[in-house]
């Protein structure tokens, strides 16, 4: 405990020194969020020079291992960081599907030369990572997709279509799956890795409801996909066929960075916020807030244990599913009554009082959080059979 302590004071010493002011402000849009890649800029010098100080300490990713890029914190220092960032309201100083999903499935699958190169790239911010799992067709029956890749003796030669797929026209690399058995539905499937400036690949934006679009179908055309990077670096993550095992981990991280259960935003003093908005709030806007400051604490104190569960290697492999469906119907109340609060200014789409829309715009964004990553139908599914063990489901 006394060591905790003293790493607590440490730490909120060196965030003192090194996070500057402009870092310590709510994410606003996009760009207050560095995403990292070859083609990234910085917002501003804040942004560098917060991001900077993070790789340096291994802040970007404080949990790995520091030979990966990590500042490898146990758990609960890892935690005592996240409150301490909490407590000045530091920005994340990298986003990235690097860290949230492909990270943790080179730490448990990935070759230990995979692991340095990789981890050590994402851990920088140097490659940005897009997803390639969803095709038309295949979304929530993820299973049965068809992107094929054709053994040609030192390389896979892609072929298909991805859709959906976030960010792909901003990403260096991909990981995708990949069909290289179509006689094996479960174990004909290899989790591979690619450039996206490989010869072949494509990708066209699709337009959202909210007037942003952020994602894209992928196309694949006699891709050559080499089957090693160097020695020890093979192009897939686990075994030729059996990228299945892979994915679905992979998913349980998706599912539970998507939940915001890692200390995402609680919001339990959205009243205030929203006073601070109108003014004043009905009696029945009041309660409806109270009911959600409830659900949204109790949410978070939720989000907490079935973290350290899940650290301390007790936790349910399902529990992810369920916290994805709570969070992600939680943060669409909680848009929905930001649109009450704000009555009809907060509709407007342009105008310079919602800068640009922001209000309306993300609101429409959050009725995808119970799309994305598995519906919420299916999340309940999940629940139904493997938690709950219901007859039938
Ligand atoms: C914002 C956003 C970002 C995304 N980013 C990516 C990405 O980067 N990469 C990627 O690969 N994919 C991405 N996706 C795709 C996402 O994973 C799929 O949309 C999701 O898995 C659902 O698949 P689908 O859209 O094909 O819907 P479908 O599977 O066709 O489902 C349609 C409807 O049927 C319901 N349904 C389906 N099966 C069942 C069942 N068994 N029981 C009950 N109801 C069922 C669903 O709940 C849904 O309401 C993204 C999606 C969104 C919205």
């Amino acid at each position: 405990m006394a060591d905790l302590e003293t790493f607590r004071a440490e730490t909120r010493s060196w965030l003192e020194a090194n996070c500057p002011d402009e870092m310590r402000q709510p994410v606003r849009d996009e760009e207050d969020v560095y995403w990292g890649g070859r083609k990234a800029t910085f917002k501003n010098d804040a942004q560098k020079a917060w991001f900077d100080a993070c790789v340096a300490k291994g802040y970007t990713v404080p949990a790995w291992p520091k030979e990966y890029g990590g500042a490898g914190l146990s758990a609960p220092e890892a935690k005592i960081l996240r409150e301490e960032m909490g407590r000045i309201n530091a920005r994340p100083p990298l986003s990235s599907f690097g860290i949230w999903m492909l990270g943790p499935a080179l730490l448990k699958f990935g070759t230990e030369a995979q692991k340095l190169r990789f981890l050590n790239e994402i851990a920088r911010g140097e490659i940005r990572w897009c997803q390639g799992y969803s095709e038309p067709g295949s979304g929530s029956d993820l299973v049965s997709m068809q992107t094929f890749g054709e053994d040609k003796g030192d390389h896979w030669e892609v072929n298909g279509q991805k859709i959906w797929t976030s960010y792909a026209d901003h990403a260096d690399w991909i990981f995708c799956l990949v069909r290289t058995d179509k006689t094996n539905k479960y174990q004909g499937i290899t989790f591979m890795l690619f450039d996206m400036e490989s010869q072949g690949v494509a990708t066209k934006p699709i337009l959202l409801i909210s007037g942003n679009s952020p994602f894209c179908e992928t196309f694949f055309d006699d891709v050559k996909v080499p089957k090693e990077y160097g020695e020890g670096i093979p192009a897939q993550v686990g075994e030729v066929n059996r990228g299945w095992d892979v994915a679905k981990y992979l998913l349980g991280h998706e599912r539970e960075m998507i939940s915001g259960a890692d200390g995402g935003d609680r919001t339990s003093a959205i009243g205030a916020a929203m006073l601070r908005q109108t003014g004043e709030l009905d009696a029945v806007l009041r309660a409806e807030l109270a009911m959600f400051d409830v659900d949204a604490l109790a949410y978070g104190a939720m989000g907490e244990k079935f973290l350290d569960e899940m650290k301390a290697g007790k936790g349910h492999p399902a529990q992810p599913n369920m916290m994805k469906y709570v969070g992600t119907e939680l943060n669409k109340r909680r848009h929905e009554l930001m649109m009450s609060a704000g009555g009809s200014t907060s509709l407007e789409w342009d105008s310079e009082e919602t800068g640009g829309g922001k209000p309306s715009r993300n609101w429409l964004r959050t009725k995808a959080n119970s799309i994305e990553g598995g519906t919420s139908e299916v999340m309940l599914n999940v629940v139904s059979k493997r938690i709950l063990d219901l007859p039938g489901a």
